[in-house]
């Protein structure tokens, strides 16, 4: 018997060509009333779900599918999968861990150098035929200090690309890495006190809301640049809208944002912040891979039934 799969997020497109020959695939339709009619009539026959860390697993989505076995998702992100109400039904939930740390932590890089170098403002001017007209210097990256909230995979990797900036490392996360030859710091004030760029990996969720607020943003201080790939939640967006405003930060690169798609009027109006849409992970080759385990984590599971 035929195994019915739900996709219900955008997905690399590698994964869905892969899949339609062995799986029942069924497309949740982006309108409510369509997705609700569609749940209504495939909801108890679906036994896979296919998603995206940003898109991931909502409660009400979970509700509508009682007889789900698992949830293979493209990403790391697990804070938008609902993983408690999942593994409490039973339900496996797979991600792509490693094929993206790479990408990630370049991303970090391009920001860093994009906020303090003014990269974005420079291209503007040459573009609008300004060329050196009104653009002030940017500030070196070589040698300044390196703070890093979150040293997993990410925050390592981008570590081991910081030293060959010659940058002096440092971290917070609740465990202290005996294996890293980085200082630890055990709060993400005296991180940032002690960081020229702060840069935010952590996984989002609950535990990490708002760890970045005012007073994180006042520690890191008006020469300080605050870079975010990890998740929009981990940042007080409003007090960070506030200290860009009031230069008590010298820039932000943001690639993660409180409420994805949205973009704060008052974040495009500034011009020490660099935007990009979540796409730090977003390479063809990283894209692929995380499509291939996407595909395996799915074909693994049902095996040869
Ligand atoms: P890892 O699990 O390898 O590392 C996460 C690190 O965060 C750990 O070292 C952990 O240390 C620390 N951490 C977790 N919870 C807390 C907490 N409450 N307080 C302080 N530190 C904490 O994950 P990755 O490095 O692979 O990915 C990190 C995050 O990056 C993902 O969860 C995802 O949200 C984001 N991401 C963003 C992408 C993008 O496109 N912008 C793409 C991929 C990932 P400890 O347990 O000791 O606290």
């Amino acid at each position: 018997m035929a195994i019915d799969i739900l996709v219900a997020g955008r997905l690399p497109p590698n994964v869905l060509p892969q899949l339609e020959d062995r799986f029942r695939l069924h497309t949740l339709p982006r309108d409510d009333d369509e997705a609700d009619a569609m749940l209504q009539e495939v909801g108890g026959s679906i036994r896979g779900l296919l998603t995206n860390a940003a898109q991931g697993a909502p409660e009400a989505l979970l509700a509508a599918l009682p007889n789900l076995e698992i949830i293979s998702s493209s990403g790391v992100g697990t804070d938008a999968l609902n993983v408690e109400i999942a593994e409490g039904r039973g339900i496996r939930v797979e991600t792509t861990p490693g094929v993206l740390t790479d990408d990630v932590a370049d991303g970090a890089i391009a920001l860093m150098l994009a906020t303090t170098r003014r990269l974005m403002q420079a291209e503007r001017n040459v573009r609008a035929g300004r060329w050196l007209k009104d653009l002030p210097l940017g500030n070196r990256m070589t040698g300044k200090r390196l703070g890093i909230l979150g040293l997993g995979k990410i925050g390592q990797a981008l570590a081991r690309r910081a030293v060959a900036f010659d940058m002096p490392i440092a971290y917070h996360q609740r465990n202290r890495n005996p294996e890293v030859p980085y200082t630890y710091h055990d709060s993400v004030v005296s991180l940032a006190e002690a960081s020229d760029f702060l840069v935010v990996i952590v996984p989002g969720g609950p535990a990490t809301e708002n760890m970045v607020d005012a007073q994180v943003l006042d520690a890191l201080g008006p020469e300080g640049i605050l870079i975010n790939v990890g998740r929009g939640s981990t940042v007080d967006q409003c007090e960070l809208i506030r200290a860009l405003q009031q230069g008590r930060i010298r820039a932000a690169g943001l690639d993660v944002l409180a409420d994805e798609p949205h973009v704060p009027e008052a974040l495009l109006e500034l011009d020490n912040v660099v935007l990009t849409p979540h796409y730090a992970s977003g390479t063809i080759e990283t894209r692929l891979a995380m499509g291939q385990r996407v595909a395996d984590n799915l074909l693994e599971y049902f095996g040869a039934e």
